[in-house]
């Protein structure tokens, strides 16, 4: 029986980097994705010619029943739930503290904070062994922003991460247990269509980086799949820097 990754925000960037680095490694792929159907199902279909089952799942990670319904679908196509990767995320425009809105730091929150949560919830309830499930492995998605608080651009959203990384810790002491192993990665500036929504140019952070360069999607895929994998079967909780020295 096969075993399935689900990837969250799967369709471009980070997560279709990582959809094609885990399908190689030899999961299933479960893609969800927002809007751009298209390119989830081109990714789809590339798995497909890898030789992997691939699902595509809309759903607004923000949304509790768009979640759940996330999740049956993905039962009901058979197979279990061995690994989930909560990459979906957002940012926001940069500006200061005082131009900031309430609805957008509710965005930030509900899409970064509480989307893992609920996807962490559902991925818990059927991996659990104390339930009858085979355990199981997640990653979540943080950023270094989370560490240096991202002043005068986005301290919400560096506020966004910092909860993800206090989730990952303590997930995965409490979840460890019952097989579960929760870890996270803290990416540096890599080259995706993100920074878009922020408006800030990343090719000059990257000049701030003691590497020197934007990192590449597939670099940040590497450590996630190492995560996900058994050859990283003793670390728990643990944060991983992925940066380029930042
Ligand atoms: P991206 O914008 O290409 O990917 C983000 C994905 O999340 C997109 O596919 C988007 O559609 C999806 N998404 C957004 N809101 C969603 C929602 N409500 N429900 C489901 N999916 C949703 O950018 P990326 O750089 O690949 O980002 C992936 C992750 O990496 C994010 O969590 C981001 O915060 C984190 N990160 C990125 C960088 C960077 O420099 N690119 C640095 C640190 C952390």
């Amino acid at each position: 029986m096969s075993a399935w990754v689900l990837i969250t925000g799967g369709s471009r960037g980070i997560g279709a980097a990582t959809a094609r680095r885990c399908a190689a490694a030899g999961w299933d792929i479960a893609i969800n994705y927002t809007q751009d159907s298209v390119a989830a199902e081109a990714l789809a279909a590339s798995l497909h010619g890898m030789g992997r089952r691939a699902q595509t799942l809309q759903a607004d990670v923000a949304d509790e029943a768009q979640v759940a319904a996330m999740f049956e679908r993905l039962d009901a196509a058979g197979g279990r739930l061995a690994g989930l990767v909560n990459n979906a995320g957002i940012v926001a425009p940069a500006m200061r503290l005082q131009d900031m809105t309430p609805d957008r730091w509710r965005r930030l929150l509900n899409v970064n904070v509480v989307g893992t949560l609920l996807c962490c919830q559902q991925a818990a309830r059927r991996m659990s062994t104390a339930r009858g499930g085979a355990g199981g492995a997640i990653v979540n998605v943080s950023s270094r922003a989370a560490e240096y608080g991202s002043a005068g651009i986005y301290v919400d959203y560096a506020a966004t991460k910092g909860a993800i990384d206090t989730l990952t810790r303590g997930l995965g002491r409490e979840l460890i247990a019952e097989g579960i192993r929760v870890n996270g990665v803290r990416p540096g500036v890599i080259e995706t269509d993100i920074h878009a929504d922020s408006g800030l140019d990343p090719h000059s952070a990257a000049t701030t980086l003691p590497i020197q360069r934007l990192g590449r999607p597939e670099e940040i895929a590497e450590a996630i799949a190492w995560l996900l994998s058994d050859a990283a079967s003793y670390t728990v909780g643990a944060m991983l820097d992925v940066a380029g020295g930042r």
